[in-house]
């Protein structure tokens, strides 16, 4: 009948996005935490772990949008943009890129643009920030997709006995993401944490400076990332103690960890149910 026409005519919903999102990050819970973001609005991600991998797949396919993370190993964003530019260049398309950097960085704002990124966002990433950024460069309108995942709100007693026994930032948690994607981001940070430990108690055995600071500022970005400020703090005076070779003070700051991811595993255990519900709704 007149589908030629219809197609022709066709333009898709608003909310419609043609293409994969492209999601560069190193940190298993920052990519944890920005899928739960795109998931939220329903848009679809494509996940690499360096910008080598990401120039490879910018080569095979179209992609909506690019999210770069800075720093990572192999190959970071700055050189990874300015190589995906220089391919688009040759193959007459353009994707836009938004850095995603640490507040930390102030310099980098400046780095990413000339390397020829369209507009950075700071992490830890803040959902209304990420949705308006998003809504700007695919040129759209995307709401949150509220029968896929709105979610019973909590009992106004347990959120605030929640707040006031939290090792993490709950407050600051639940402008980004509900409960459920709160219990999901938390379990993967604990799974994390306990592992990255044990590879800096393996390092400290070996006396490893250089291992033992780098796992530390890793595991500092995923305190960040769930706003962990204690276990974050210890993060940071492990990185100065392995990079200054105090072992002393390097083991005390490991046994302070312990204890406090612990302590976080209790507070898991005691207010989030496994199926990702709170306990006690
Ligand atoms: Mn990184």
């Amino acid at each position: 009948m007149n589908t030629a026409t219809n197609d022709k005519d066709y333009s898709p919903p608003i909310s419609e996005v043609p293409c994969p999102i492209l999601l560069v990050e190193d940190n298993i819970i920052n990519q944890k935490a920005t899928l739960l973001l795109l998931e939220k609005i329903g848009l679809q991600a494509d996940v690499v772990c360096n910008g080598m991998e990401a120039l490879d797949a910018v080569k095979q396919r179209k992609f909506s949008l690019i999210l770069m993370d800075c720093y990572m190993p192999m190959m970071d964003g700055f050189e990874a943009t300015v190589a995906i530019r220089e391919h688009e260049i040759e193959a007459g398309t353009y994707t836009p890129i938004i850095a995603v950097t640490a507040l930390a960085m102030s310099g980098d704002r400046e780095r990413c643009i000339s390397a020829g990124m369209d507009d950075y966002i700071s992490k830890p990433i803040d959902f209304k920030v990420f949705q308006a950024k998003l809504n700007y460069w695919l040129n759209t309108n995307l709401e949150l997709q509220q029968q896929k995942t709105s979610r019973r709100p909590l009992r106004s007693h347990s959120h605030l006995m929640l707040v006031e026994n939290s090792p993490v930032d709950l407050a600051e948690l639940r402008n980004s993401y509900n409960n459920d994607e709160i219990n999901e981001l938390l379990q993967v940070f604990l799974k994390c944490a306990r592992s990255t430990i044990a590879k800096i108690e393996s390092q400290l055995r070996e006396r490893n400076p250089v291992c033992v600071s780098k796992l530390a500022h890793e595991l500092r970005a995923a305190c960040l990332c769930v706003r962990h400020k204690q276990l974050s703090q210890l993060s940071l005076y492990l990185e100065m103690a392995g990079g200054q070779e105090d072992w002393l003070e390097a083991y005390e700051t490991v046994r302070s960890m312990l204890l406090a991811v612990g302590e976080f595993d209790a507070f898991l255990n005691t207010n989030f149910a496994p199926g990702g519900r709170i306990k006690g709704q």
